[in-house]
């Protein structure tokens, strides 16, 4: 007769993510009721370390004995494999231990890379990310992905590893570049897409208030994180509702590929790819104005030449899509406004006529 035993494993992590201004004594609370403050690492992107550093060397040294920082040089090159072993290298070296809390201090490359070193030292030490460009604060510090770029794809090396907490101080944004709020506004258009139509009133507002923090800022800042949190809560490890939160980056993925990574931003790929997807969602019986988008257009600089770069090898490189199934491209597609649904394409046609209409849209509007 053999022994059979079940025991049940229950692992759940909740964690704050608090965005607002002059947040340090609230990470100085949170961190005195954390850890044992007699050590913290820092791992800052190297921009962010010239603009901010002072500041976030005196603050933290106010609440921890000793730190040790470690900079990584701005930009997607830092998620790769040899910034990773230079950074995971300098983190060991530095003593640290299992309980020695990591701060990643930067945007979304900052944070990817920070919070795999952070998964990877010693079996995982405490991570806090402190995002200080917008895509981060909605996006990319929240849901726990963290991971590096490989010579055969992006993010394709990684781990979900939650942050004990998220300080998201819009008055980093003081100094965020144009371009970097009109990336990180696109995934704000997003959660308007997927989820709640008002928020596109909300961005038009924001956006016409400038590119400079305030409480309309502050206000839609706190509802993309609140969408995104409530996403990842259900679907921690991308089973189910997850997947919605690529609706546009299907088409965009395959325009950043195809244009080569850096010609054309993540924010203007998606922005276009939500364009195409609108098109593909209206095709099949969905009933969304793509218009919509025509307010937010001209805040991009794309340019968009169907002759350098041909439909039919956008659909190729949609095929070739990291999160293509037995062969088959997965759509995220809409019924309407805040109605997302999972479509699985074996149409052509139905991608080259959204295409068409990204194209024209985008043309005609910029
Ligand atoms: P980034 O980290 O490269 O930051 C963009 C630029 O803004 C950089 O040059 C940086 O130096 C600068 N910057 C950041 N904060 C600044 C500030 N306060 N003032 C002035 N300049 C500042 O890129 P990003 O757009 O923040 O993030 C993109 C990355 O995030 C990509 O690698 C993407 O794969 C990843 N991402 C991850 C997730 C996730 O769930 N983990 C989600 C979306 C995107």
């Amino acid at each position: 007769m053999s022994l059979t035993t079940e025991v049940s494993v229950s692992i759940e992590q909740q964690y704050a993510v608090t965005i607002g201004t002059d947040l340090w004594s609230d990470v100085r609370s949170f961190c005195s009721n954390h850890y044992s403050l007699n050590k913290l690492v820092i791992i800052i992107d190297a921009h962010v370390n010239r603009l901010h550093g002072e500041t976030v060397r005196r603050e933290c040294s106010a609440i921890f004995d000793e730190l040790s920082i470690v900079e990584i040089p701005r930009g997607e090159q830092s998620k790769s494999i040899a910034c990773w072993n230079k950074t995971i290298d300098a983190v060991l070296k530095s003593g640290v231990e299992r309980k020695t809390p990591l701060l990643a201090v930067g945007g979304g490359v900052t944070g990817d890379l920070g919070g795999f070193v952070a998964a990877t030292a010693l079996r995982g030490i405490p991570l806090i990310h402190m995002p200080t460009s917008l895509l981060a604060m909605v996006d990319s510090s929240i849901g726990g992905k963290t991971g590096i770029n490989h010579e055969t794809g992006k993010n394709l090396i990684g781990s979900f590893y939650q942050p004990d907490a998220v300080f998201a101080d819009v008055n980093y944004l003081k100094t965020l570049s144009e371009e970097e709020w009109v990336n990180g506004l696109s995934e704000i258009l997003k959660y308007a897409a997927i989820t709640d139509p008002s928020l596109f009133d909300l961005a038009l507002e924001c956006v016409d208030s400038g590119f400079r923090p305030n409480e309309l800022w502050t206000k839609i800042i706190g509802e993309s994180a609140g969408i995104k949190s409530d996403i990842v809560s259900y679907d921690a490890l991308e089973a189910g509702r997850r997947a919605f939160l690529n609706f546009g980056h299907t088409f965009g993925h395959a325009l950043e590929k195809k244009a080569g990574y850096g010609t054309i931003s993540h924010g203007e790929a998606v922005l276009v790819g939500m364009l195409a997807a609108c098109r593909a969602s209206n095709d099949l019986g969905g009933n969304v104005r793509p218009e919509i988008f025509d307010d937010f257009i001209d805040l991009y600089s794309i340019q968009l030449d169907k002759h350098s770069m041909p439909i039919d090898g956008l659909i190729d490189a949609m095929k070739h899509d990291k999160k293509v199934q037995d062969g088959q491209i997965r759509l995220v597609l809409l019924n309407e406004w805040g109605s997302p649904y999972l479509h699985t394409c074996t149409d052509d046609g139905l991608l080259t006529d959204a295409w068409n209409f990204a194209y024209r849209a985008i043309n005609e509007n910029t």
